[in-house]
């Protein structure tokens, strides 16, 4: 089995307007996510919470099929759950809701290449940068995402956009709409960048390019980003995880190993 050997950093901050933060995220290698609660009376951060908890229950060592089935049952769990808790609190709370996005990624073995397995629900999104520049992989489950690609709005009128907050698809919410898939060759040299819009949404693509291309160390460079967010204002909880391709072996050892 081919080895990659991956560094990971990750950093998250309340905000400077926020009272409780709602964000979770996991780094667990082989598998990283970012999920970015809503919801009134601490639904947010506990629906977040139950996302990431299910994806830290996606074994190691998976093949694309195995990988991508367990990410869909994570996702379905985590729907399942939060949906019983909200129907659980509203015998007591009538106004109580939760609901939360996902975005994940797992690195997995595929006819003998690593590729990258990811998806998303909602808004929280995955880049990735590589010697060819940024590049966003993830696209938003949102009212303004919906706009851009009806041709509506410009993406450039999307960050001042009143309803950039909106999103379309949920974890807990009713319609339980599933997420959606992306299947990315592995790179050496390549970073991931998984965050929550309290992240992209204050600064631009320019900047996270710039933070990732010139501070080397990934948690190093997920602090930088939090704190690029906080200092445009950090309307929102902030939350970037960062995981580097070091490079491969050919060793018969697991897939990255869970450090
Ligand atoms: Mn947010």
């Amino acid at each position: 089995m081919t080895r990659v050997d991956l560094r990971h950093g990750s950093a998250t901050d309340v905000g400077h307007v926020r009272q409780v933060n709602e964000d979770s995220f996991l780094a667990l290698p082989p598998v990283f996510a970012v999920a970015d609660g809503m919801g009134g009376h601490s639904g947010g951060d506990v629906a977040s919470r139950i996302a990431v908890e299910e994806f830290s229950r996606v074994p190691a060592n998976l093949d694309l099929a195995g990988a991508r089935q367990a990410l869909a049952d994570a996702f379905s769990r985590a729907q399942a759950r939060i949906v019983e808790l909200a129907r659980a609190h509203r015998a007591e709370q009538p106004g109580w809701h939760a609901g939360t996005t996902a975005v994940v990624a797992v690195a997995v073995e595929d006819a003998g290449e690593m590729k990258w397995l990811v998806a998303n629900i909602g808004d929280s999104r995955i880049y990735r940068w590589n010697h060819d520049g940024l590049e966003q992989v993830s696209v938003d489950h949102s009212v303004v995402q919906e706009l851009v690609d009806a041709g509506q709005i410009r993406p450039e009128q999307a960050a001042g956009h009143p309803e950039r907050h909106v999103i379309t698809r949920a974890l807990g919410s009713p319609e339980g709409i599933g997420p959606d898939f992306f299947l990315l060759p592995l790179g050496a040299g390549e970073r991931l960048l998984l965050c929550s819009d309290g992240v992209n949404g204050m600064v631009s693509d320019d900047v996270i390019a710039r933070v990732l291309s010139s501070v080397h160390d990934p948690h190093e460079a997920a602090e930088a980003l939090v704190g690029e967010a906080l200092a445009a204002g950090g309307h929102d909880n902030a939350t970037a995880v960062i995981v580097d391709v070091v490079g491969f072996g050919s060793h018969d050892t697991r897939l990255g190993g869970r450090q």
